[in-house]
């Protein structure tokens, strides 16, 4: 007798699927091939010498290593928690030491999310289109997703309406630059969703990943700190997920998500569950850098990334044949553009790959109702501006010769 592993695997499995993404790293990892695929920071842009500083620190401090690489509390490095405490309140939310956790990057928040309202068959609201990894971190909770279309404001209103007069358990929505649209919800649609959420009793999951890398126009405050506003300080509907992977390094895995406590209480116990905690060396060389280099350093990203995003948009502008549209996107690391109806994303991308050596990730990927299929992501955050500007110019020449 073998053991027919599909038949013991539970039915939630089959919401699992390997993310594209990944798949396709693997594919174009050859240097001739300009990508645009990965939506990941720059390492030329690692903050590796206050890191090796602050490792260096805890294994030279007089009282030794001991406590850095012992176990930890759930929650979090104590020191950790009160500064992103204190960051949140520089961005307008308070938030109680037991209303944050610390995560093993804000990927395991959303997990934990999932874990957390989820059962088979729950309403859950996303946009369209949406973080691929969140889609990832929901589905094997069996979740059935209601999806809202976006405009250059963000989620549209009337589907918003829609989608909470079946009462899902969430909206999750990545408001600032969003992965992968480049899309930045406007402040009235941000008030508007909180309080048409309140009303219906719907949490609203913020995630916030990308928040810090604004290049220009004027920032938003974040859907937390309006939620605590319109309650007294504090936030009642909205839950935040936070990341230093984007500002800092994303090898650390360290996240945190904050919120409400009842919900917050809850996920401790899912923490303890999971991995007990986050690595403690981990949290206190991240406490040790983000105190010392937090804003120096953001600005410094944000001086890169601008750029790259400028390299971007006006090689589109100068190479895009007539029916491609693009996103202008004021921060993040995506522009996301969209081709005439009818095109095909993924046979593009087998073309782009063999005929131009450029590489992207076709859109419908980010859609949890699988449309989209005219569009693809391009992450303009790993290479250097002229890479960009020759990868634009290839794929563009391919999409001039009628490739879609
Ligand atoms: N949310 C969004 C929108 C992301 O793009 C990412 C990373 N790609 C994450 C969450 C997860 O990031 P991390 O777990 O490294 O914090």
């Amino acid at each position: 007798m073998t053991v027919e592993w599909e038949k013991l695997f539970a039915g939630r499995v089959g919401g699992m699927s390997a993310s594209e993404i990944r798949e396709l790293l693997k594919l174009i990892a050859k240097p001739e091939i300009i990508s645009f695929a990965g939506g990941i920071p720059d390492p030329d842009l690692f903050p590796a010498p206050a890191l090796s500083r602050a490792y260096q620190k805890v294994f030279e401090s007089n009282s030794g290593p001991g406590d850095a690489l012992q176990y930890t509390i759930s929650e979090g490095y104590t020191p950790l928690r009160e500064w992103i405490c204190a960051y949140m309140e520089s961005k307008g939310a308070r938030i109680a030491m037991d209303e944050v956790l610390v995560t093993s990057g804000s990927q395991q928040a959303l997990d934990f999310l999932g874990k957390l309202f989820i059962g088979p068959g729950d309403l859950v609201a996303v946009t369209k289109p949406t973080y691929l990894g969140a889609l990832q971190a929901f589905s094997p909770y069996e979740p059935t997703y209601v999806s809202i279309a976006m405009d250059d404001q963000g989620p549209v209103l009337d589907e918003v309406d829609t989608a909470l007069a079946r009462k899902p358990k969430f909206l999750y929505l990545v408001p600032d630059f969003q992965n992968p649209n480049g899309i930045t919800v406007s402040l009235d649609r941000r008030i508007a969703i909180i309080e048409r959420c309140a009303a219906a009793g719907v949490a609203v999951i913020e995630d916030a990943a990308y928040a810090e890398l604004r290049y220009d126009g004027d920032s938003i405050p974040s859907m937390v700190a309006l939620d605590a506003e319109r309650n007294g300080g504090s936030p009642a509907t909205v839950i935040h997920c936070g990341s230093f992977s984007k500002t800092m390094v994303p090898a650390l895995r360290v996240g945190w998500v904050c919120g409400a406590k009842d919900a917050v209480q809850r996920m401790v116990l899912m923490k303890q569950a999971a991995d007990l905690h986050t690595s403690t060396i981990n949290q206190v060389v991240m406490h040790d850098v983000v105190s010392e280099i937090f804003q120096g350093h953001v600005r410094r990203l944000r001086d890169a990334y601008k750029q790259r995003r400028d390299a971007m948009l006006t090689a589109l502008a100068d190479f895009a044949p007539p029916g491609v549209t693009w996103t202008k996107p004021e921060g993040g690391m995506f522009v996301w553009v969209e081709l005439p109806e009818g095109s095909d994303g993924v046979a593009l991308l087998e073309r782009a790959i063999k005929e131009a050596n450029v590489a992207f990730v076709p859109g419908a990927a980010f859609y949890a109702d699988r449309s989209g299929k005219n569009t693809l992501r391009l992450a303009f955050s790993v290479n250097k501006p002229e890479r960009i500007r020759e990868g634009i110019r290839r794929l563009c020449g391919l999409l001039g010769q009628g490739a879609v």
